[in-house]
Order: structure tokens, then sequence, then C-alpha cells
């Protein structure tokens, strides 16, 4: 069922997670002349942190990095637990008022930008009646995430139907699941395995976690003592600035060196290990990855809760390959046999680009794969569209922050100008395209190729480092030569 409503606004925010609020607070404070709404899917803002229910969930980020640049993380805890990220962005979506922009159950499911009209029509398909509505806006901001909402990753393993108790995937946790006293088998090495594992632990009679091949595990403090130091001595947002420039420091230079000096980065990761993991543990079995820090993330865990589960005897990791499931639990290609009452596969995301929006230019539907991404946030010859996504080696909100603030910055520009509508122009970007997303991990491998590409230089590359797209984004020409400006129609002439 179709109704054609007239309802116009300058720019439609699709996604009321983590980034959608924050581009939305940005929008409020640096572009109070034009209007917008924010279209979410979902029941609920929140994104991630309203999803994800398993026990533990938590960030493995910072909250001074993934807390937004204008708000202040002021919580002790610096890796913070789901509720608390949640109740930040709500809290933050309500102090800027942006809620009473949030249509929630409002699903955008195709976007057409017609050059003669210099904007984009949206289809939205609501979510309590399946209506599809049509609106229109001048520009899109998709803040949509980066992986499919409906269902996690889960591999085929034979013989799933063969096991007689629950099977559950970390994306779908059921509130009801009782794990008390049981035996579990975690399956993953992943940031939700090891998040999950130690949670899990405090209560049920055993986890083990299985893993295919092991991670780098790195154990950080979950509170920062220099953040409740300065906090004592400085305004908040002076103290949330200094915590927040003091982690990018550390962040950048953790993945400098792993890129630069990866032996050295790996003795420490394994010293780190070995330090709190009891004599004789099997470090170089179940610690020691077949590729260097930061092909694919590492995984971090607070105050080393992993370590300490393992050590305690609460859990224990198995690393070995599954050949099926079995009645009683798994049977793996070594021959060993894992009992289990639950198995919860913690084996990924299925990545998902822009929302699975449908996007249209004049009538020719857009094949993504065949873009490239101008600053990781816009789309060669896609007039007015941007998207957020963050960093593969630092916290998402670094980015999400800054491309929010560079799409106000380019909309102001615009206005000042007269013009209607930009579109990043590439040319000879076919011969050299990579991959957007530059980590070896499985989830990225599975769906890279649809997803768009990068190109070898600025501003076609994605350079995964805050402190340079800071000076890129916020001092960097905004009329760089290769992003198109125009307007519809001349500016009148005035008759004198
Ligand atoms: C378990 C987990 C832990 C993580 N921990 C960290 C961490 O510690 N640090 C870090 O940097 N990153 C982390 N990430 C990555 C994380 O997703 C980002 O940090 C951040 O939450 C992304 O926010 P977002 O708003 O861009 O996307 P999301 O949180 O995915 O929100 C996207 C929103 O858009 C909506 N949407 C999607 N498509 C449409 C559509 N077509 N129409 C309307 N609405 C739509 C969705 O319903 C959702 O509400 C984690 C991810 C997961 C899954």
């Amino acid at each position: 069922m179709r109704t054609t409503t007239t309802e116009h606004v300058d720019v439609v925010v699709v996604g009321a997670g983590l980034s959608g609020i924050g581009a939305a607070c940005h929008l409020q404070r640096r572009c109070p002349d034009r209007s917008y709404l924010i279209l979410e899917a979902r029941d609920r803002i929140g994104g991630t942190w309203d999803l994800f229910r398993y026990p533990g969930i938590r960030s493995d980020s910072d909250m001074h990095t993934l807390g937004y640049s204008f708000s202040p993380w002021e919580d002790t805890k610096a890796i913070a637990d789901g509720p608390a990220i949640l109740r930040y962005i709500r809290d933050t979506a309500q102090r800027h008022r942006v809620l009473e922009k949030v249509r929630t159950g409002h699903r955008v499911v195709s976007a057409e930008w017609s050059s003669e009209a210099a904007g984009w029509t949206v289809d939205v398909r609501r979510a309590d009646t399946g209506e599809v509505s049509r609106l229109s806006c001048a520009f899109l901001l998709m803040c949509s995430g980066y992986y499919r909402y409906d269902r996690g990753y889960t591999p085929e393993f034979a013989g799933t139907d063969r096991f007689a108790g629950p099977v559950v995937h970390p994306q779908q946790w059921p509130e009801d699941l009782d794990y008390a006293g049981k035996r579990v088998v975690v399956i993953g090495s992943g940031a939700t395995a090891v998040t999950l594992v130690p949670a899990m632990a405090q209560t049920a009679a055993h986890v083990t976690m299985l893993q295919r091949s092991p991670s780098y595990v790195v154990s950080v403090p979950s509170e920062d003592g220099v953040a409740q130091r300065l906090r004592r001595r400085l305004p908040p947002m002076a103290a949330y600035h200094a915590v927040r420039w003091k982690n990018v420091a550390l962040m950048t230079l953790s993945y400098q060196l792993s890129r630069r000096r990866p032996r050295l980065m790996k003795a420490l990761i394994r010293r780190g290990a070995q330090r709190q993991l009891p004599d004789g543990y099997d470090v170089d079995v179940h610690f020691k990855p077949g590729y260097n820090p930061w092909d694919q993330r590492l995984c971090i865990v607070p105050d080393g809760d992993l370590f300490a589960a393992l050590s305690q005897g609460a859990a224990s990791i198995v690393t070995d390959q599954i050949d099926t499931f079995t009645e009683r639990g798994l049977t793996l290609r070594s021959g060993r046999e894992l009992e289990a009452d639950v198995i919860v596969t913690a084996t990924g995301l299925a990545l998902l680009a822009l929302g699975g929006v449908a996007l249209a230019v004049d009538g020719e539907s857009v094949r993504l794969p065949e873009k490239v991404t101008y600053k990781g946030m816009m789309l060669s010859g896609i007039p007015n569209l941007a998207f957020t996504v963050g960093y593969t080696n630092a916290s998402w909100t670094l980015k999400a922050d800054l491309t929010a603030e560079y799409f106000c910055r380019l909309l102001n520009h615009m206005r000042r100008r007269g013009y209607d509508r930009f579109v990043p122009a590439g040319e000879d970007l076919e011969l050299t395209r990579e991959p957007l997303i530059n980590l070896a991990s499985g989830y990225v491998l599975r769906s890279v190729d649809e997803f768009p590409a990068q190109g070898p230089k600025r501003p076609w590359r994605v350079h995964q480092n805050y402190a340079l797209d800071v000076l890129d984004f916020r001092l960097g020409k905004v009329e760089d030569g290769v992003m198109r400006f125009s307007r519809r129609r001349p500016e009148p002439i005035p008759p004198w």
C-alpha cells in the first residue's frame, strides 16, 4: 500500500543509533536554518547499544573516544556496559532536543535522486502498518551502521538439529535464557566471545571458548586514573577533551607500533597474557594468532577479566575445529568431545552497506561496489549524499563526529554560495580501487565486495588516522577541485 505525501525536509538522517543521534545534534547546533528528520527502522533509538542484550555487553573502546566530542562522558568506567552507553545516547538526544525529530518504526527502503528537482525522493515503510510513504529531501545522511539487524552470521555447522539444548546467537539473545549451573560452549574468538565468556562464567557451571584460531587479547583498566584526576582539577569539557586526546595518542601509538614493529608488539601482547595466566598455560596455542596485530581488530578485556576466569578454572579455551554438533554437544576435528547444555555461536555479524537502501540516480540504480568513497563519507558520482562509517583502528565516534561536522560545514558553505548540489567527481578511479575496509577478519572478507571501494590517495583514500582527519575535515578546503558544486537555476541577475 502506498500513500504519496508532499512532506519535504532539507536533510533526512537514516538511523537513530550512536551516529544518527550525534549527527542530529551537530545539525541542530551548526545548521539551525536547515530542517531535518531522523528515520529509524526499529522501535527504539540506540542502534547497536539497544539491539545487543547478551551478558556482559560492553564497549571495547574507551568512552572518552566512543563518546561524542560535544557531550562529556562522566561515568567512572572508561570501558562501559551496553545499558550505560544506551543511557548516554538517550540523555544526549534529550539534552539536545533531537528526540522530537526521530520517527521510529520507519524503514527507508529506497531513495532516488533527481537532477531536475535537485533532490532525493525517499520511500519509507512503516513497521506497524506496512504502509509505504514518500517524502523528499535535499540531502541524505546515512547513519545506518554497517551490518544487518535481522540476523547475525552463523556458518553452516553439521548436525545442529541433533543438539538438544539451546543454540543462541548473541545478536538474538533470549531474555529468559537460563544458563546458571550449566555447561556452556561459546563458539568464536572475537570481541563478543571474549566478552561473553567471563560474564557467563560468573554463574555457569563452566564456560568453554571454542576457537578455530586465536586472537590477540589485551587487558586494559576499566577505569582511567588520569581521567579521574583531571576531572577533579578541570571543568568537565576540558578534562574530557584532554583524556580524549591522550587516548587518541595512545591508540595511534599502539596501531603504528603494530604496523611498523609487529614482532615487538606481538612480544608485548604475549607477555601481557602470560603474566595474567597460570604458570604453564599454553599461551602459544590459545593466544598466538597467525597474523600480525591489527591485521584484525585486537580484543580488549577490561581488567583482564577473561584471564581471571581462565585462571580460576571457571572458563577454558579449546583451539580446534568443529566436526559436528551432537545430541550432547560437539565433536571436534581432533576427535575430542565437548559436552554442553547451551551453545552460543559468537560467530559474528552479517555486514550490510548503507542500511540496505536501494539507491538510484536519475532513474539508474546505483551499484555500490562500482563507487569510490570520498573522505570515507561520500560516494563518487552520487549527489547530496553522505554516510557515516567509523574507524577500524579507533573508536567509531571519532570519525562519526568528524563526518557530521564536515557535512554541516559543506551545507553552510553551499548556503553561503547559493549552491544546491554537491557531487564528488572522480577521474581514473577505475584503475586504482582497493577494498574499503582494511581488516583481514572473516566477517569483512565475506562481504567487502558488496561495499564501495577506496582510491589510492586523498580524498579518495580512507586514512584511518584521526589526527590527520581533524586537520583535513576542519581546515581543508571544501572546494578542493574534486568536489563539484552547482545550482539548479542560475541566480537571477539583478536589473541594475
Ligand atoms: C556488540 C558490538 C560492540 C561494539 N563495540 C564497539 C566499541 O567498543 N567501539 C567502537 O568504536 N565500535 C564498536 N562497535 C561498532 C558499533 O556498531 C559502533 O560503535 C556504533 O554503535 C555504530 O553506531 P551507528 O549509529 O553508526 O550504527 P548502529 O548502531 O548500527 O545504528 C544504526 C541504526 O540505523 C538503523 N537503520 C539501519 N538501516 C536503516 C534503514 N534502512 N532505515 C531506517 N533505519 C535504519 C538501525 O535500525 C540502527 O538503529 C560495536 C559493535 C557491536 C555490534
